[in-house]
């Protein structure tokens, strides 16, 4: 081998060698799972005590920055994630559908607590027993109302589900309830 040869050579190997510590391979949809489950953009829907509970999460104690879904919108074509936390009456339906709607896909409901989850102990007309009556829900976090650290585990299971491109047939084949 030639002196040429043999630099150019050492040159490749120097450079294979450096590009270990800044380079990483991966797949296009992986790398979009991962920017998108790290940045959810929630839509909180507080009705009642559960949305107190939700502040909460947001402030500094439980702090839903961490997972880089501190970005609170009020503006559903903004949001991402939305998180209903409390008692949905029959004349919020139409509301809350239509926020839905007007969110981006991918898009994903979190029905925080019982209230929103079946209704709770309201057993009423007025009602809607789970708001996933009118939008498909993704996660839901049981409790009256739930510990701040049992949403943030809902969070985390659905940034899961994010990661792992997991199929979401209750989506998928969801179709709208009565109160529609
Ligand atoms: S689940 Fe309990 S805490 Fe939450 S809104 Fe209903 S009654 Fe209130």
């Amino acid at each position: 081998m030639t002196d040429g040869a043999q630099n150019q050579s050492n040159d490749q190997r120097n450079l294979i060698e450096s590009s270990k510590s800044y380079a990483f391979t991966t797949k296009i949809d992986k790398i979009v799972a991962w920017g998108r489950k790290n940045s959810l953009w929630p839509m909180p829907y507080g009705t009642a005590c559960c949305g107190i509970e939700m502040m909460s999460i947001m402030g500094p104690r439980y702090d839903l920055a961490r997972f880089g879904a501190e970005v609170v919108r009020f503006s559903p074509r903004q949001a991402d994630l939305l998180l209903v936390a409390g008692t949905i009456t029959e004349k919020m339906a139409p509301v809350i559908v239509r926020i839905y709607e007007q969110m981006l896909e991918p898009k994903y409901v979190v029905a925080m607590g019982a209230c929103a989850s079946s209704g709770g102990f309201y057993r009423a007309y007025h009602v809607l027993q789970g708001v996933d009556k009118v939008v498909p829900v993704d996660c839901y976090v049981p409790g009256c109302p739930p510990t701040p650290e049992a949403v943030l585990d809902g969070v985390m299971s659905i940034q899961e589900m994010i990661a792992n491109n997991v199929p979401r047939p209750w989506k998928e084949s969801w179709v709208p309830g009565e109160y529609r």
